[in-house]
This record gives C-alpha cells, structure tokens and sequence, in this order.
C-alpha cells in the first residue's frame, strides 16, 4: 500500500479538517514542524512563538491520543533542518513516501514555497482546502471585479445573506437594520466593570529556554509561570465561553473605547485560536447568536450585530483583498512615506501617553485592541510617514494574531492607507480630540491635548494637519475628507505656520517624543 506524507502549518490546526475525521489510515503520516524559517522571517514577540509552538504539540498530541502517525520535529530536534522543505525533502526520501498533500496556506510566501517545492517532486502531490474559511481565496475579487475600491459593507451584507447569519425568512437583516456602527462607539464611563481577562495559565519555562538556547530572536515578555493564551481546542472553546458570557453584553457599546488602566476591556481576544484555526469562524459567531437568544435583555442586539460584522465581514474581507492583491499589496506606499519607525515602537519609552499604554500592553501581552492598533499605533505612525514597510513588520512581530493575510491588509490599508484607498475610502487619522473622546489617556499625559503647537503640545495636533498639508495634492480631491481642507485653508496664516513648525520640530526630533 502506497504512503502518504501530509504536512500541518502552525496555523491549521484545525481538528474538524476531513483529513482527521473517520478512522486514523495507517498508511497516512502528519508531519508538524518548528522551523527556523518561521521562526526567523521577521522578529516575533516571545508569546507569538511560543503559543504557536504550544498550539503545534497540543494539536499533535490530540491527532497521537485519536491514533494518527504523527511526525513532530520540536525545534533542537538534531534531525530538524530547520526549513519546511528541507525536512519535508528528508523524510520523503527516508521514509518511503510516495504522496505529498498539504493544505492551503494563507499566505502568499509560504503558497509560493509549497507550490514550487511540489512541483519539485517525482511524487504526485496535492493542496487541499483548510475547510475553514467563508470564502474561497477570489470570492471577493471576483464579487467587486472591475471596481476601484471594495466596499466591506457590500460584501458583508452579501456574507450575511449567503451564510444566513442575523436574516430573516424573507432576506431582510433581522431587525430590519443591517448596520449598528453608530450605537458602538462609547467611550468607557466605568458603568459595566470590565471582566477580568480570561486567562489559561501554564509553565512555560522548558520551552522557553529550548528558544533561548536555539538562539532564537524575539521581542517583548512573558511571565514564565503563567502563559496566558488558549493554545488547545479546548482552551479555546473556554475562551469563547467566557467571551460570550462576560464580554459580548458591552462588546458593541465599547468597541471603540480605550482606557489606560485596561489591556483588554470586552474584547474577545480570540484572535489567535481563530487565525490558527482552534476555532472556527461560524461555530464562534453561531455561539454569540446563541447567548444573544438566550440573553436578549442582557445582549443589545448591536453588540451582537457588531461582533458579527468583525468576523463575517472584516475578517472574510481582509483575506479576499490579500488574495486578491498579492504579492503587489505588500510593496503598496501611496504616500511615499520612509521615515524609519522610532526606537520607542520597541520599547513604550515615550512621553505620549497613548503611545505608552498601546505600546507598553503590546510587550507586555503580544496583544492591542482593534481601537489601539488604528488611532493610535497607526494613526501616529502614519501621521509621522513612517515607511509602511517597517510598520508592517512591527505589526506582523508583535501581535499574537499576526499572520500576513491579515496583518498587511489592515497595517498597509486600513491603517496606512497605503493602497490609495482600495480598503478604507479615508485615511484613519486623528488629532488628540477623538484620543480624548475616547478614551481617558489624555488626562495624565505630558502633552496638552488641546494645543497645536508651543510647550508641550500634544504631537498628535499638529502632525495631523502636517499630514493633511503635505499629501494635499493626493487628499483634496476626496470628498470624504473636504472638511479638513476647509479648516486647513480657514486657518489663520500664522496659526498654520506656527502649527507646520511644530510638526516639522516634532519629526526632526522624533525619538525624543
Ligand atoms: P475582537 O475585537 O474581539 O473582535 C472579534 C474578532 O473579529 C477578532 O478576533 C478577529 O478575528 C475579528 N476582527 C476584528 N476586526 C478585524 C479586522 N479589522 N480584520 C480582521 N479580523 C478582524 N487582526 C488579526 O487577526 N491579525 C493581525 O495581524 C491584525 N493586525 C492588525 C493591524 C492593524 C494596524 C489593525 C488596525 C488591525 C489589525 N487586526 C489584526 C484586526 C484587529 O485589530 C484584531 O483582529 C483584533 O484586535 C483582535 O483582538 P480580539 O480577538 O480581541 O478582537
């Protein structure tokens, strides 16, 4: 009977595949793999690595105890060699394979990679379907073909009347409405306490060390005793629990809420057993739907609609654009920014107090909210001009979560508007006012959140209209954003100078912020 060697990316960990269903296939070996190639690409935040590495043995356990072969290459395995196809060449060739399947990865690299190492081989090969997504990789590029900007609101009304999520029998939304954006947007007034985070605590000390003696790179911490991501299917279905329990009754109303004296307020935070496929998209949003219905006085019908919206349409939309884009969207700089990201991206040492907390949280826990990570880390580095390119590989670094299909797609568009306005019709920026009406950083910080320019004034103030008079040429003609033409142009001569001066002072000095 032939032998068939089927590879598991770190992030396909999805244990309702049909590969693992029905009875395990003797002639069938699953091969998972720590490698330096992943490893390496870019500099990964501590807890991404590791959470990665714990979900990969957790998941390989799981497929042992069902009575699955399984071949796991830990990384200082001596016969490791480091890349997937390096490994995937040697156990082809030692252990009488003669069947290669993979399954698709998401993203663009690593499809490359696979494509071409399987094109390489004298034995047949075959990609399969993650059986995870919504969509197929074209299905939005084929639903906006010919169009200049993808609209996510068409294409999540179009993934609620084709998965029938929150309809009625007729095809109405339910409710009537499709869209409860307006009623999410509170700040934090300290009425609902914020849950305590839901956390799974482990000893992560063995293999700590294992990535310290690999020599392997990485940024921020972790507490050695206590990991606190879900890394098993089970960890993850808890954390759903807790979320839709605790969390989703002031999703909707907080969303966009930030506070200094929280790291993640109602948020999910599951992102991670999400992108790695612990959970599947549907199951999560099938289960929110289901406490809604139980809990109708207790969940507004917006923050369900709202964490819907995230999950059958943001999260959908953002492949379909990677896939639609790539490999092009990874060099997108509609701006021409190049200015190197500041030191205090890798450390949280600045004056800002925004900048302080989402930095600072980041290190701290591999993890900012979706508020955190586009008015503040992004909306200052895209005020500054900071080369997309190095914002992206902060963001892809630091995040648990950050797999390049989602990452880019909301660093380079939404965040840096850096595809000219293909997933945002505006660019997200801010001066200190919405940071202040939203959120409560303001309050302590060094800089005064009212003034432009002179002592002390909040750089968020004037990099705004520096930004807004240095791309004129490209922004004007947007209607979406005349207004902040119309106040540039009503502004008084030499406030607009001394404001421009300021700026320019700032981004001379921009280390020292
Ligand atoms: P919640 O607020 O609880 O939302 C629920 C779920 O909705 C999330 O778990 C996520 O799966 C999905 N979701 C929400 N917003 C988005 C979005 N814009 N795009 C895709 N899915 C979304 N998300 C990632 O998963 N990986 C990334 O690398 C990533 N990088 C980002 C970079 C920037 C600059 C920005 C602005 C956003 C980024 N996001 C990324 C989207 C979003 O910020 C995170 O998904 C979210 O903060 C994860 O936390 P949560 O699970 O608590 O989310």
């Amino acid at each position: 009977m032939g032998k068939t060697l089927r590879l598991v990316l770190g992030d396909q960990l999805n244990i309702s595949h049909p590969w693992f269903s029905g009875r395990p296939d003797a002639s069938v070996t699953y091969v998972l793999m720590e490698v330096r190639q992943e490893t390496d690409y870019a500099p990964h935040h501590v807890q991404k690595v590791l959470a990665f590495f714990l979900a990969m043995r957790a998941f390989a356990e799981e497929l042992r105890q069902a009575g699955h072969t399984v071949r796991y290459f830990p990384i200082d395995d001596p016969e490791n060699r480091q890349t997937l196809g390096d490994n995937l060449h040697w156990l082809i060739a030692s252990g009488d394979f003669d069947r290669f399947e993979y399954l698709a990865p998401d993203e663009y690299r690593l499809d490359v990679y696979l494509r071409e190492f399987a094109a390489g081989l004298s034995i047949p090969s075959s990609m399969e379907d993650t059986a995870h997504f919504l969509t197929h990789r074209q299905e939005l590029a084929e639903m906006f073909r010919g169009k200049k900007t993808y609209l996510m609101e068409t294409f999540y009304r179009n993934m609620r009347r084709k998965h029938g999520v929150l309809m009625e029998a007729n095809g109405d939304p339910l409710t009537g409405k499709w869209n409860y954006d307006a009623d999410n947007r509170a700040r934090y007034d300290g009425k609902a306490p914020i849950p305590t985070p839901w956390i799974y605590p482990q000893q992560v000390g063995d293999l700590l060390a294992m990535l310290e003696k690999a020599g392997v790179k990485t940024i921020g911490t972790v507490d050695a005793e206590a990991f606190i991501w879900p890394v098993t299917r089970a960890q993850a279905l808890d954390a759903l629990e807790q979320f839709v329990q605790k969390g989703l009754p002031h999703f909707g109303q907080y969303q966009d809420a930030m506070t200094g004296s929280h790291w993640s307020l109602f948020h999910s935070r599951l992102s991670f057993p999400l992108n790695v496929k612990l959970l599947n998209p549907l199951e999560v949003v099938n289960r929110a739907i289901r406490e809604w219905e139980q809990r109708p006085g207790d969940i507004p019908f917006s923050a369900l609609e709202g964490f819907v919206r995230q999950i059958v349409g943001w999260r959908e939309y953002m492949r379909g654009v990677y896939w639609a884009h790539m490999p092009e969207y990874a060099l997108k700089n509609y701006f021409g920014h190049d200015r190197k990201l500041p030191g205090f991206f890798w450390t949280g040492k600045t004056h800002m107090r925004c900048m302080q907390h989402a930095i600072g949280q980041s290190l701290e826990y591999a993890y900012a909210h979706h508020i955190q990570r586009l008015m503040v880390t992004g909306n200052f580095a895209l005020l500054a001009g900071i080369d997309p390119a190095e914002v992206d590989a902060w963001y892809l670094g630091i995040y648990i979560d950050a797999i390049e299909w989602v990452e880019i797609t909301n660093t380079r568009g939404m965040s840096q508007f850096a595809d000219g306005g293909l997933v945002g019709t505006k660019p997200y920026v801010s001066t200190a006012n919405y940071m202040d009406k939203m959120s409560d950083y303001c309050g302590g910080c060094h800089y005064d959140r009212k003034k432009r320019h002179g002592e002390r004034a909040c750089p968020f103030n004037s990099l705004y209209w520096h930004f807004y008079a240095r791309h004129e040429d490209k922004l004007a003609p947007n209607p979406r954003i005349g207004y902040a033409y119309q106040t540039l142009r009503k502004m008084d001569p030499a406030e607009r100078a001394a404001t421009l001066a300021q700026a320019e002072a700032y981004l001379e000095g921009i280390e020292g912020l």
